[in-house]
């Protein structure tokens, strides 16, 4: 065997800085009241917005498909043919998304590292706001465009690179986050959509954190701004509101033929486990039918934010269920995510490289199922900590 013990150095260096993950085991559901190492804590940190990923509806429909397709699906689609019940959810996902087609992915990033780098390519240039998630990036660094970013979030940045660098490219694609997952601000879809437009640019919204969150029944951030019909692909998950797993491409029929066929992560990689597309629906149906889940997502949301502001917290630019509570140095927000932790709370600090140094947080996810009594709980201990480590007054 080779020598690896440049393995162990790699991770003793990042051990030194501060940065490897410390360990948790979830011994239960993700859910609001879940056991971890051990500890029965309140959940503050799972991507499961609406509580969907415990749903007896989804876990019922799971079981059925498992009883009638079997455990796995057996190939890719391409190669071995896709079952009907994929393209049932293709058919359900795009009339839920007003678009013409969509194409079910293995994951998000999945969708995004395979399709980008086909869609652009030699003489095209690729735009991408600086803050973008690390599958836009990758799939940025696939492709053979050139590359430019633009300022997070702002509308003339983008138009002055679309003015420096447009005119030689043959085509220009231009990627947007919905809702950014580090601060939960959410794109100015708005604002930067007319500016792509004027330059002919392609239109890429990745949204996962807006799917099922954002917009009339979670139909996500393009129709939050009322621009369904108008964004050349609505790229997302299925593993955070939804509850479930897997990702998407929505848009027109050509852009679902195109993925289909040239996506390298598509087509060289097997589909789900059928369950899992039957689980995806069962989410789609409970987003159309019942908006009592999202309504209490977003109260909850309301109420966390302004209890925290109150408190004298900086949650930053936050429009969304995602709440970060920045403390500034990393190990302030190690530490106060520990002593959470031992008063019963979790939620993880997401610190450099992620965020920039002096940036560094607790980031909480907001969920349709916690209580009022789970939400003072967790409130109370943010209080109290936060004064205890000097963080407000
Ligand atoms: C979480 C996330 C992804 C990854 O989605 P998966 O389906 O879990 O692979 C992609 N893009 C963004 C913006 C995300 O926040």
């Amino acid at each position: 065997m080779a020598d690896l013990s440049y393995l162990k150095a790699a991770v003793q260096e990042m051990e030194a800085q501060n940065l490897t993950w410390r360990k948790y085991t979830l011994q239960s559901p993700s859910v609001p009241h879940a056991k971890v190492n051990g500890k029965q804590v309140l959940m503050l940190c799972s991507n499961n917005y609406l509580g969907f990923a415990n749903h007896p509806k989804l876990k019922e429909a799971a079981i059925q498909a498992i009883q009638k397709y079997g455990a796995g699906s057996g190939s890719v689609p391409a190669i071995a043919g896709t079952m009907d019940l994929m393209l049932e959810l293709e058919e359900k996902l795009a009339k839920f998304k007003h678009t013409e087609a969509s194409l079910v992915t293995q994951t998000g990033f999945s969708a995004n590292a395979g399709l980008i780098p086909q869609l652009v390519g030699e003489g095209d240039l690729l735009i991408s706001d600086e803050l973008n998630h690390g599958s836009i990036i990758d799939g940025v660094r696939l492709s053979k465009a050139e590359r430019a970013i633009y300022k997070h979030c702002d509308p003339s940045s983008l138009e002055q690179v679309l003015r420096e660098k447009a005119k030689p490219a043959k085509r220009v694609l231009v990627a947007t986050d919905g809702v950014f997952s580090m601060d939960g601000d959410v794109a100015p879809l708005d604002q930067l959509y007319p500016i792509a437009e004027k330059y002919g640019a392609i239109f890429y919204v990745d949204d996962a954190h807006g799917d099922g969150v954002m917009g009339p029944q979670g139909r996500g951030t393009i129709h939050h701004f009322n621009l369904q019909g108008k964004i050349d692909v609505d790229a997302g998950t299925f593993s955070k509101a939804f509850g479930v797993f897997g990702g998407y491409v929505a848009g027109k029929k050509e852009l679902k033929e195109f993925a289909y066929n040239k996506s390298r992560t598509w087509l060289l990689s097997a589909s789900h486990p059928p369950s899992i597309w039957a689980s995806v629906m069962a989410a789609l149906e409970l987003l159309e039918a019942q908006p009592q889940y999202l309504k209490r997502l977003w109260d909850n949301t309301a109420y966390f934010k302004k209890r925290l502001h109150e408190m004298g917290f900086d949650t930053g630019r936050s429009q969304s269920p995602i709440t970060p509570v920045i403390v500034g140095e990393s190990a302030l927000a190690r530490k106060l995510s520990q002593r959470l932790f031992e008063e019963g709370v979790f939620a993880l600090p997401i610190v450099y490289p992620m965020v920039a140094k002096d940036k560094a947080r607790i980031r909480t996810m907001m969920n349709a199922e916690l209580s009022q009594e789970d939400l003072d709980f967790a409130l109370e201990k943010f209080e109290t900590l936060g004064k205890e480590l000097g963080i407000i007054r």
